[in-house]
């Protein structure tokens, strides 16, 4: 009985470390909302990433999240 109280302890330490790290490492990005309502949101067309629309950067073919990702889409997606 002793053992198994002593194992949910372990246990219960072993969680509480893990997610005290994990929330030191990487703070998981909370939703806006101090910032008033629901930004608009669109995808890039080269990976699918969701990101608000005024920092997409609008390309041939859509918008994508970053420079690199719009070359990219840009090279496999030659104008006709
Ligand atoms: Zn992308």
């Amino acid at each position: 009985m002793l053992k198994f109280v002593l194992l949910i302890v372990v246990v219960l330490v072993l969680l509480w470390l893990l997610r005290g790290k994990r929330r030191s490492v990487a703070p998981p990005p909370g939703p806006a909302r101090e910032s008033g309502g629901s930004r608009p949101v669109v995808a890039c067309a080269q990976c699918g990433v969701h990101l608000p629309r005024d920092e997409a950067l609008p390309g041939r073919g859509g918008v994508f999240c970053g420079e690199a990702h719009r070359a990219e889409y840009e090279r496999s997606h030659p104008a006709a």
